[in-house]
């Protein structure tokens, strides 16, 4: 399986993770906007055994998903980069990486999905093969 490395842009957190599908969805949603800074993020999701932290540590941030579970955010405590989140309604043993994030992924081409597709910009095109105007429940 492919294994590719990420970083945070200060430096003070490392990780490797093991990508079963080399494709990014685009997610829309109103957290992705207000964390990230930007109209989307990009995202996969992978077994938590796939990702390994190897520098640093991570701070958590939660909030409660549309489900009223908590989705738990790691990120840099320096700088807030976040390698992965946590959706506790897909169980202990599933996270959202954040494919961004990951050197090598400009090979990816195409994106696969898009989710939350329906908060998307208006001047935003679509640009993945398939659209959902909500995502799995979070
Ligand atoms: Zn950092
Ligand atoms: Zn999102």
């Amino acid at each position: 399986m492919p294994q590719y490395e990420g970083q945070c842009h200060c430096g003070q957190i490392a990780w490797t993770a093991e990508i079963p599908e080399e494709r990014h969805v685009l997610c829309h949603c109103t957290a992705c906007k207000l964390m990230g800074g930007g109209e989307f993020t990009l995202n996969q999701i992978i077994p938590k055994k796939n990702f390994n932290l190897t520098k640093g540590d991570l701070k958590v941030y939660s909030y409660k998903g549309d489900s009223g579970n908590s989705v738990d955010c790691y990120m840099c405590p320096n700088c807030a980069s976040s390698p992965y989140h946590h959706q506790q309604i897909m169980g202990p043993d599933t996270i959202v990486i954040r494919t961004g994030l990951l050197k090598g992924n400009q090979k990816w081409g195409q994106p696969a999905a898009e989710i939350y597709d329906k908060y998307r910009d208006s001047w935003l095109p679509q640009t993945a093969e398939n659209s959902f105007p909500l995502g799995p429940p979070s």
